[in-house]
């Protein structure tokens, strides 16, 4: 496999490096590709089926089944009820997985936990399940491929920063790199949520700095500096996602200094129907 490369950007008057895992493949990129590497790297017979479940514009469901398709695996994907706009919406995430070949089962409210509890007990020999937002040990080795290719890369810089979700990335990450300190910011939940994701994977290295976002932000909610903050990264050159980039670049900008590598985390796929809904309730 070939490294990905890297892109200067200014902003605000610095300059920072850009590590573009986002340029992998439309749709199975960032830190999913990263996260499914083991996958990736098993023989096409080990498997015939996939299951996951979750959110219904998660890039993880839209990487597995980019995967899935490529392994030619079934992709079996679990969620609570969906709207019936979402089911009918032809963009975004879950349209694409759709398209792509993932077969999608509703779950009831009342049942879902219950039922995803199940998954392991139930599932076959020939069937993988990938836990939601693919946090999972299994993530480890491709975060370690990604931490060889930062020191082959040798780009000067020793401060590397990733948005987290489950922290997945960001954890493996600095335990693979204790000479690099990496910079990352809760965009679901807070820090003590994030912390506590973090320690059901590992213990918290002193290398990984958690920067404590300004303002608390909800999850997949609009704000209008993210907005503002994706146009100006966009404007720079580089074009990232609408959900977590955003707070990751306005933690680093009021709360570092020196030159960073950031590592595009992906998910630029997700932004058509995120700027849909930007335009809605904005326009107004
Ligand atoms: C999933 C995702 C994250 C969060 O990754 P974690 O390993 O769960 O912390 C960050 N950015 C993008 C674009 C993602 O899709």
């Amino acid at each position: 496999m070939q490294a990905s490369p890297l892109s200067k950007i200014s902003l605000e008057r610095r300059e920072f490096l850009v590590k573009r895992d986002d340029l992998f493949d439309p749709f199975l990129s960032g830190n999913k590709y990263r996260k499914l590497h083991v996958l990736l790297n098993t023989p096409q017979n080990r498997y015939k089926k996939i299951i996951s479940y979750g959110g219904t514009q998660s890039n993880a469901m839209l990487a597995i089944a980019a995967m899935c398709k490529q392994k030619k695996w079934k992709f079996v994907y679990y969620t609570k009820p969906v709207s019936s706009v979402q089911k009918e919406q032809t963009f975004g995430n879950f349209h694409q997985a759709k398209l792509l070949g993932m077969e999608h089962i509703e779950l009831d409210t009342t049942l879902y936990k219950d039922y995803i509890a199940s998954l392991d007990v139930i599932k076959e020999e020939d069937t993988y399940i990938i836990d939601q937002g693919g946090a999972d040990e299994s993530a480890r080795q491709g975060l370690e491929v990604l931490a060889q290719e930062i020191l082959a890369q040798d780009c000067g810089v020793t401060s590397l920063a990733t948005p987290s979700g489950t922290g997945t990335t960001a954890l493996f990450l600095a335990l693979a790199l204790p000479e690099y300190k990496v910079y990352t910011t809760p965009c679901i939940g807070d820090v003590a949520y994030l912390k506590e994701q973090m320690l059901s994977l590992a213990n918290i290295p002193s290398n990984l700095i958690i920067l404590e976002p300004t303002k608390k932000y909800h999850f997949a909610k609009l704000y209008p500096e993210f907005l503002a903050m994706y146009q100006k990264t966009k404007t720079a050159g580089v074009e990232f996602d609408l959900l977590y980039a955003p707070a990751m670049w306005l933690a680093l900008l009021a709360q570092t200094e020196e030159k960073i590598l950031y590592i595009h985390s992906g998910g630029v796929s997700g932004n058509e129907s995120m700027l849909a809904r930007y335009s809605q309730k904005f326009s107004r």
